[in-house]
């Protein structure tokens, strides 16, 4: 063994206590710590010919690069939709690569059992029926990309082929039709080879990001044969809702395959005055649920669910003799697109099995709170106007004077130490979002929010 590495295992113990201390330090300045550092990279540095251990290559990054980390597991992170970690996720994680399982194939089977039993915990967390089958992916963007290779694989049933044997050229044409789908949906058409040009965009309703069911009845007459609907529940500028029930009942009609897309929206289920919202998530064919978003597990994390596992196998099966057959019940590898992974579900084994689905009811319900507490303030702000109601977890507004993508951009950063938002474009005109999935957030850190948005916005130059 290299001399480097024996001294570290024999000083393993105390390695690591340094870096648990060292952890904690970090937690212990998130609530304080300037939100987005305003930091240039560091300077290159090359590669070490010649290591020293463990305790430099700590010291090195907290010099180095520390520094420049933003707080974006604190309480005022309000950029993209971004989760922290409860302190059972956080624990999870450490052990998840503390025990370095490849938790892929029943040769080797218990990280296999464990995340069976967390996908069951998380299909009862949002209210699905036992149709449902899932399994971990690394996000929203992945969990999307995997339902859609199954509709994919639904269509070339349709037609009498298979696109996972024959190619997508065999499945001919094919036509995917979304109100306001997230971007992603873009990339996981481009890289099945469907390709980008097969998302139709179907009108919304008026003022609306929810797909008006009529237009996009109209749609499905016009297409010939069966298509892919996705669904949206929770769009990122207004966190609006198609209307899942309406939708499922046109699948039905017109013999299409449903995706749902409802990467933090899905947490509305756990709230009883927001779970109208996701009235009907049950009724997908498949679905696409993050979990390093609102269930609070560190990167990156996602769950998808199917009704057609066995489709699923069919895309993803990974056939070799030491694997062994899919069976009924295949294991993971046959499942997903990786062939090794982390234990990725032990984080959310952890948090689910800490805090319950009542302690993650009551995150749900307080950054709803949080959210419309600052929704609120802002249209109470003289030189703000709020774009949208507020449905969830989001605050959508723009400058009431002059909403150029500079002075938001101005506004954004003069913000940057106290709150950090992340800027968008909503029925044509420039805007900020906030939005609320962290944890940790209080009703202070809305109160502070407000007050620094209200000084910004008074400071913000003329033009
Ligand atoms: C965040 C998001 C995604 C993409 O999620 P990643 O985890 O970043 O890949 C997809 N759809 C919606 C609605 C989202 O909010």
């Amino acid at each position: 063994m290299h001399p480097q590495l024996a001294a570290d295992l024999a000083a393993l113990p105390d390695l690591l206590e340094t870096t648990r201390q060292h952890a904690t330090d970090f937690l212990a300045t998130l609530p304080e710590a300037p939100v987005v550092p305003a930091r240039p990279a560091p300077e290159p540095a090359p590669l070490p010919e010649h290591g020293t251990g463990l305790r430099d290559a700590l010291r090195d990054f907290t010099t180095r690069w520390q520094p420049g980390l933003s707080a974006s597991a604190g309480p005022r992170y309000l950029g993209f939709v971004t989760g922290g970690a409860t302190p059972a996720a956080l624990a999870g994680d450490w052990l998840t690569a503390t025990v370095d399982q490849n938790a892929m194939s029943s040769l080797d089977p218990t990280g296999q059992h464990l995340e069976r039993e967390t996908v069951d915990w998380l299909r009862a967390l949002f209210g699905l029926s036992d149709a449902h089958q899932g399994a971990l992916v690394s996000g929203a963007t992945q969990s999307n990309t995997v339902g859609l290779a199954i509709a994919r694989e639904w269509l070339g049933e349709q037609r009498g082929v298979s696109p996972a044997e024959d190619g997508v050229a065999a499945l001919g044409p094919v036509r995917v039709l979304s109100g306001a789908p997230h971007s992603s949906i873009a990339k996981a058409l481009s890289v099945l080879g469907l390709g980008r040009s097969a998302l139709v965009t179907v009108p919304t309703l008026p003022d609306r990001e929810a797909v008006d069911p009529a237009a996009l009845e109209r749609a499905l007459q016009e297409t010939d044969g069966p298509c892919v609907i996705i669904a949206n529940a929770g769009t990122v500028n207004t966190v609006d809702f198609d209307d899942l029930r309406a939708l499922a009942a046109l699948r039905d009609r017109y013999g299409c395959w449903l995706h749902i897309d409802a990467a933090f929206g899905a947490f509305a289920a756990l709230s009883p005055q927001h779970a109208r919202l996701v009235d009907g998530l049950d009724l997908a064919d498949s679905l696409c649920i993050d979990l390093h978003k609102w269930l609070n597990v560190p990167y990156d994390s996602a769950v998808q669910f199917t009704r057609r596992r066995d489709l699923q196998a069919r895309v993803f099966q990974n056939a070799a003799a030491y694997l062994g057959e899919l069976g009924a019940d295949p294991d993971l590898v046959h499942l997903t697109p990786e062939n090794s992974r982390r234990l990725r579900a032990l984080p959310t084994w952890f948090t689910l099995r800490a805090y319950g689905r009542e302690g993650h009811r009551e995150i749900v319900e307080r950054c709803a709170a949080s959210a419309g507490t600052l929704g609120t303030a802002v249209a109470s702000l003289d030189g703000l106007r709020l774009l949208d109601p507020v449905r969830l977890n989001v605050v959508c507004f723009t400058l009431a004077a002059r909403p150029t993508a500079e002075r938001l951009a101005a506004l954004a950063d003069a913000l940057a130490a106290e709150a950090f938002l992340t800027p968008t474009v909503h029925a044509g005109l420039p805007a900020l979002r906030a939005a609320f999935s962290n944890w940790r957030t209080t009703e202070e850190d809305v109160q502070r929010i407000a007050a620094a948005l209200e000084k910004a916005v008074r400071q913000l130059p003329a033009d």
